[in-house]
């Protein structure tokens, strides 16, 4: 069995930000050289999520405005977390949006299905953070 690992890094600009890294996940599975297996990508952080939606930008005003309506980003004071940081929301986030994904990977090739794409969700930006990608397979 191949396996194979890689770890990208993102720095947003923005406190939250949803980023389509289907191509940098790709471009791992290819240099894998692995044909058939899978690819987990997780984030390595607890306030970013890595998920799989559709690239569509009305879709992620979309989102926004639904996790800002479940966990508002402020007033800050309104969570018990908030006593040394100010990211409470960015955590909560995080877990409705997930932690990874596992994509199958046929013919040396990520096996989606129509529209797939693979996304960091950026909670609480602005600062270095890692996503875990490790490929498996033959
Ligand atoms: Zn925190």
């Amino acid at each position: 069995m191949k396996h194979d690992r890689h770890v990208l890094t993102f720095q947003t600009t923005k406190r939250r930000q949803l980023i389509n890294i289907t191509p940098q996940v790709r471009d791992c599975v290819r240099k894998s050289g692995v044909q058939h297996g899978l690819v987990l990508v997780n984030a390595m952080h607890i306030t970013a999520s890595v998920f799989i939606n559709d690239d569509e930008s009305g879709l992620h005003q979309d989102f926004e405005a639904w996790l800002e309506g479940l966990a508002p980003e402020k007033p800050y004071d309104r969570y018990r977390h908030n006593t040394y940081e100010d990211n409470a929301d960015a955590h909560l986030k995080r877990t409705i949006m997930g932690r990874e994904v596992v994509v199958a990977i046929t013919d040396g090739d990520l096996d989606f299905g129509p529209w797939e794409q693979i996304f960091y969700g950026e909670f609480d930006g602005k600062r270095k953070k890692r996503v875990l990608v490790k490929i498996i397979g033959e």
